[in-house]
């Protein structure tokens, strides 16, 4: 159906990645979504999930006559597990692949250089201006929105104060809201709509209490709010080792903003790399009391709205 949006989950994970028979179900890559909106292919961080997404694009762009692969690559920040995926996206290597690479600054450092910094020699040997691939790579923040129109090509990002902006509902319009809730810098949580559908991308974000009222404000009435849902409440405030700060959130914090928001799906997301699969799916189940339509991530899952 060309009128539907769609969200698939390549990366759940939060922190690390952890393969292995514990991880089966829900699996080990760290965080990477992909959203097919109109002509569009938007991809939510380059965690290890990039890799496979990587593969998967090149195997559609083939089987469409072809192609090259045209893709909008949205970092929430530049964490090393929202990172360490990108060296290894195959399509960055190609000479007839365009990449649309947005995502916050950092201190004084803009996105070309700590993405360039995140695979500088001798930590990895292909530096970021080696790859083939035509990249256009910019910071964006909270004054600016990303407008796709009818071509792959067609990406602009403008800016909301000085730019007259479409308001088209036919466009894909990302717009930026950056947290504060995640440590050193905090964290660009993104809103996608596109024909009156929207899906909020709020990884790496803390709750705390009552939970970021601009958060709730952001993701108003959203048709699916992926939320960081990291720890269980008793390891958050577990006396040992206390969370707070930390900048993840609980499944009670995701509730708190899907309930405020109004939104009509929440999907848990980030999930800690120790919990095993069991964990995961009680966490799920104990959400689903709350907000029943509550999904815990798992690799491979699709959601069309
Ligand atoms: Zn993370
Ligand atoms: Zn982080």
């Amino acid at each position: 159906m060309p009128d539907e949006m769609i969200i698939r989950f390549w990366g759940v994970r939060g922190s690390y990645p952890v393969p292995g028979p514990r991880t089966m179900r829900f699996g080990g890559n760290t965080a990477c979504v992909e959203v097919q909106a109109g002509a569009h292919t938007i991809i939510l961080d380059a965690g290890t999930g990039i890799i496979n997404l990587g593969g998967e694009l090149l195997r559609r762009a083939r089987a469409d006559g072809n192609r090259p692969v045209i893709a909008t690559i949205l970092f929430s920040h530049m964490h090393n597990d929202h990172t360490v995926g990108f060296p290894f996206f195959d399509p960055a290597y190609l000479g007839n692949t365009t990449l649309f690479i947005f995502g916050p600054k950092v201190f004084e450092s803009d996105l070309e250089e700590t993405l360039a910094h995140s695979m500088l020699p001798p930590s990895f040997p292909v530096g970021l201006d080696e790859l083939a691939s035509r990249k256009i790579l910019r910071n964006v923040n909270e004054t600016d929105v990303v407008l796709m129109g009818s071509s792959p090509t067609d990406v602009q990002v403008m800016n909301l104060y000085h730019d007259k902006v479409d308001p088209s509902p036919d466009l894909v319009r990302v717009r930026t809201y950056h947290s504060y809730a995640h440590p050193k810098n905090g964290v660009n949580i993104y809103n996608i709509s596109w024909r009156g559908k929207t899906v909020v991308y709020a990884t790496d974000t803390e709750g705390y209490v009552e939970s970021d009222r601009r958060l709730v404000q952001f993701a108003n009435g959203a048709d699916v709010l992926i939320h960081d849902a990291q720890y269980r409440a008793e390891d958050y405030i577990l006396p040992a080792k206390p969370k707070q700060g930390w900048g993840h959130s609980t499944p009670v914090m995701a509730i708190a903003v899907a309930q405020a928001a109004k939104v009509k799906r929440l999907v848990l997301f980030h999930h800690e790399p120790q919990y095993n699969d069991e964990t995961i799916a009680e966490m799920e189940a104990e959400a689903q009391k709350n907000f029943p339509t509550t999904v815990s991530a798992y690799e491979g899952l699709e959601l069309r709205i």
